[in-house]
């Protein structure tokens, strides 16, 4: 039996000079640093780094440039591409015009349907005429989302905001703001994309990425795992310090997200060794994936057994368990996620049979069971 090669590249980074960083159980080999917007960090020598910006609390997301094997000269594939806004559309055109100019774009993957990662897919595979890969469930989600534009959101909408509690007001003003603001910042994208299937193996140069999806987030998330290099693009399947959004999206308002998010973290704590070094797209490059996932889980059910107990002294709404589960004022322009967030944890003990419902003037007011 053939033995393993060993790995190409040491991915303990230790050799970049930057002095590793722990913190909250988790390692961050690179510390603190990161490249600037449309810088490109290398990571490995077929393993490029780099920061697009996104506004708000997230500030930026990152993005990666894989070695690829190219028709003629030297080629490279990109894994997720930035919001379709003006800065980010002039930070690729400055790498395009610079560091990236002898070299030529392969192909284009996307991790996912959300707008800072399929973002300039679309205007990317259109210039370059090159495939975006995809998981399918994700990219029928962008193009079905991108092309949803209306002057108002439809009435079903507005029944489910009041449903989950948003006052007549909140309800008001979301009838005239209009509905499709995902399209505003997600590029047209191809008529056909290509498939990315769990358990699918895509080689990208001298890397073979087996791709892992897992639920919750979005639908489909698309992970890709290096295991001979001990490397994921995780995407915002697993990311170091925030939590990502877990809700109840429109498109499938009866789902539980939730239930759907601890199994993937199970799946993922299963299938991926400890010493795995996590590309997040926020935040940094850190290892301890075990302890992250663990963390991840345990602060769901920690949120889950505090909103049992509160519905056992009160009946509530969605809307009226942030308080309990962010601890921290929600403003107008979270205030949507928060909601699919707080209807996704009810929805878990409901269906947990924690949990029930009963609907007064189609408010859902939840109890104790
Ligand atoms: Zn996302």
């Amino acid at each position: 039996m053939a033995t393993k090669a060993p790995p190409a590249y040491d991915m303990s980074l230790v050799d970049h000079g930057f002095e590793a960083k722990e913190l909250k159980g988790l390692t961050y080999p690179l510390g603190d640093h990161a490249p600037g917007y449309g810088e490109i960090y290398k990571l490995a020598p077929d393993l490029g780094w780099t920061r697009m910006p996104v506004p708000g609390n997230l500030n930026h997301i990152n993005l990666w440039l894989l070695d690829d094997d190219a028709a003629e000269g030297e080629g490279y594939a990109i894994a997720d591409t930035g919001l379709f806004m003006p800065d980010t559309v002039e930070h690729w055109k400055s790498m395009f015009a610079g560091v990236l100019s002898e070299r030529q774009l392969t192909r284009i993957f996307v991790t996912h349907f959300h707008p800072d990662h399929v973002g300039c897919a679309g205007w990317l595979a259109n210039k370059f005429k090159v495939s975006v890969w995809m998981n399918r469930t994700e990219w029928l989600l962008a193009r079905l989302m991108s092309a949803d534009v209306r002057d108002h959101p439809p009435e079903e909408i507005l029944r489910r905001r009041k449903f989950y509690g948003y006052d007549e007001e909140r309800v008001e003003k979301m009838r005239v703001g209009g509905w499709g603001n995902f399209a505003r910042a997600v590029s047209r994208l191809p008529t056909g994309h290509h498939r990315l299937d769990d358990k699918a193996v895509v080689r990208v140069g001298n890397r073979e990425w087996t791709i892992m999806t897992g639920g919750g987030h979005t639908p489909e998330h698309a992970c890709m795992v290096d295991h001979h290099n001990g490397v994921i693009i995780a995407g915002d399947q697993i990311l170091p310090r925030i939590t990502s959004n877990v809700s109840i999206m429109d498109s499938e308002p009866e789902a539980d997200p939730l239930a759907e998010w601890l199994a993937s973290i199970a799946k993922f704590r299963a299938a991926l060794p400890d010493d795995m070094l996590v590309l997040p797209a926020h935040g940094f490059p850190f290892k301890g994936v075990h302890a992250r996932l663990d963390r991840l889980a345990s602060g769901h059910h920690e949120q889950l057994d505090r909103l049992e107990a509160a519905l056992r002294t009160k009946e509530m709404r969605a809307v009226d368990t942030f308080g309990l589960l962010f601890g921290r004022p929600i403003d107008d322009g979270i205030y949507g996620l928060a909601t699919g967030e707080a209807m996704a944890h009810l929805r878990y003990l409901e269906r947990a049979g924690r949990a029930r419902i009963e609907i007064r003037d189609g408010v859902g007011w939840f109890h104790a069971a």
